[in-house]
């Protein structure tokens, strides 16, 4: 995979802004706090941390709160994100996210499209056109 590295202060600003937003992580069964930072298409930066349950599947991933927090601020077109599972890669399609910044302890933070770690997204527009009861 091609990784770039972004001259611009998005990369560091985002890094900072998630690495603030760990401290508010509530992850007392896995231990391993998350911060995330989402930046949207005014410029505004929302963060967000991990979220763990009991009940294991409940848990929401601090990519995911830092979107829904941005779409409760009303902000629906996002542009940039930090390191995302598979599943949060799916909601920032959902938002326009184009680059996810990459950012391994300790090295350079990588910008890398979006598209290339989702090439596929299930998209708005599968939706269209499909028979209420859909087996297949
Ligand atoms: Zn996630």
């Amino acid at each position: 995979m091609p990784r770039r590295t972004v001259r611009s202060t998005v990369p560091k600003r985002l890094v900072r802004a998630a690495v603030a937003a760990r401290r508010r992580a509530y992850a007392p069964y896995s231990k391993f706090a998350v911060g995330a930072a989402v930046l949207a298409a005014d410029g505004t930066v929302f963060t967000g941390c991990n979220v763990e349950n009991a009940s294991y599947g409940l848990s929401v991933c601090a990519e995911r709160v830092a979107i829904l927090t941005a779409v409760a601020a009303g902000r629906r077109r996002l542009r940039a994100a930090t390191t995302p599972c598979g599943a949060c890669r799916q909601v920032m399609d959902e938002f326009g996210v184009e680059t996810v910044i990459l950012a391994p302890a300790g090295r350079t933070p990588a910008a890398v499209p979006l598209r290339e770690l989702l090439p596929l997204p299930f998209a708005k527009r599968a939706l269209r056109g499909r028979p209420r009861h859909a087996g297949l």
